[in-house]
């Protein structure tokens, strides 16, 4: 058997054009354009190009983008208040600060600043405790989307046996809440869980948050299960041959030995194109979530968890 392979890539395209069309609809009947605002501060090259991508994104679904690029020498008291404008502020329905910060700024009291209403990433503790209570909250975008995509290809998740691997706030902790959400019997497991390949191998539903390049291997997959492949690891990849500058050229790989997991699994993420488009169209998700929200007006269906 040969896994079905979800394309990320489409689904994000979907979710996109739904809220592009959520859009349309609040600037035409209530006059009323979404605004997200983004804050970068100092010139990390990879957080550069996610805000670009992001406020590129954000203009094509006809959302108002509002970028704050600030000099890795901001200090945190500068940053709170701007953080106080932005709350303040009723054009701006989505806040989200890139991570990681410079050392010098606590990032907890930061993100803990942000109006937890305005908090489309979802790491706001307000909101973390509101997903762990089954309240109506802000779902960090990265599980959102692994959600999205589990939903649309089983249907319901209900009673179906779950494993995250990977306890970060940002990825395996949300996610296991959200599974937990949808009545499957969830297993976190981590660094320490001993026989990860037999409580692997009882899983109708894998996700992967590790940041090791295929770890979960083939053969630990039960029959049928579906893969989802969260991480996002680069590695030399000697067979496109050399660079200008005689480094070895690279590529993109998982968490999941792809090769493996294809021949058992039911449906499998590819890396590239699978979880990893989802994120950004999920932050665009949270935004016209949090501008309905904040305006009394009906929720987008689908687009939350
Ligand atoms: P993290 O480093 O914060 O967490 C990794 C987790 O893996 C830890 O909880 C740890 O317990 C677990 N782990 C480490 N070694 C293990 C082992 N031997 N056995 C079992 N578990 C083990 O990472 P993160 O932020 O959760 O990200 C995980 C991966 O997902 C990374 O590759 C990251 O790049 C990727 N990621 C992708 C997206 C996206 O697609 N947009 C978003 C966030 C993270």
């Amino acid at each position: 058997m040969t896994a079905q392979i979800i394309d990320g890539k489409a689904f994000a395209a979907e979710v996109r054009e739904k809220v592009a069309g959520h859009v349309s609809r609040l600037k035409q009947e209530h006059g009323i354009t979404p605004g997200l605002a983004v804050v970068l501060v100092g010139e990390d090259p990879a957080s550069q190009v996610y805000v670009r991508n992001k406020g590129k994104q954000t203009i094509e679904v006809g959302m108002s983008s509002f970028e704050h690029k600030l000099p890795a020498e901001t200090s945190q008291e500068e940053l709170l208040e701007l953080l106080d404008r932005l709350n303040a502020d009723p054009q701006i329905h989505g806040i989200l600060v890139q991570l990681p910060l410079p050392s010098h700024v606590d990032e907890e009291l930061v993100i803990n600043r942000i109006d937890p209403d305005k908090d489309v990433d979802g790491f706001h503790i307000s909101n973390v405790g509101r997903l762990a209570t089954g309240q109506k909250s802000m779902v960090p975008c990265t599980p959102l989307g692994c959600l999205m995509m589990l939903r649309d290809q089983r249907g319901s998740l209900s009673g179906l046996d779950a494993v995250v691997i990977g306890r970060s706030n940002i990825v395996g902790k949300p996610m296991a809440q959200l599974l937990l959400g949808d009545s499957c019997t969830v297993t976190i497991a981590h660094s320490r869980t001993r026989g990860l390949p037999e409580v692997v191998r009882r899983a109708d539903v894998v996700v992967a948050a590790v940041g090791r390049p295929g770890f979960v291997r083939g053969e630990w997959i039960k029959p049928g299960a579906t893969v989802i492949d969260v991480g996002i690891n680069r590695i030399e990849a000697p067979e496109k041959g050399t660079n200008d500058d005689g480094s070895v050229k690279t590529r993109l790989v998982g968490d999941v030995d792809f090769d493996g997991a294809v021949q058992v699994a039911g449906a499998i993420t590819p890396v590239p194109g699978g979880v990893g488009p989802m994120t950004i169209a999920c932050l665009l998700a949270n935004t016209v979530t949090a501008c309905c929200r904040a305006n009394g007006l009906d929720e987008p269906e689908g687009l939350t968890a």
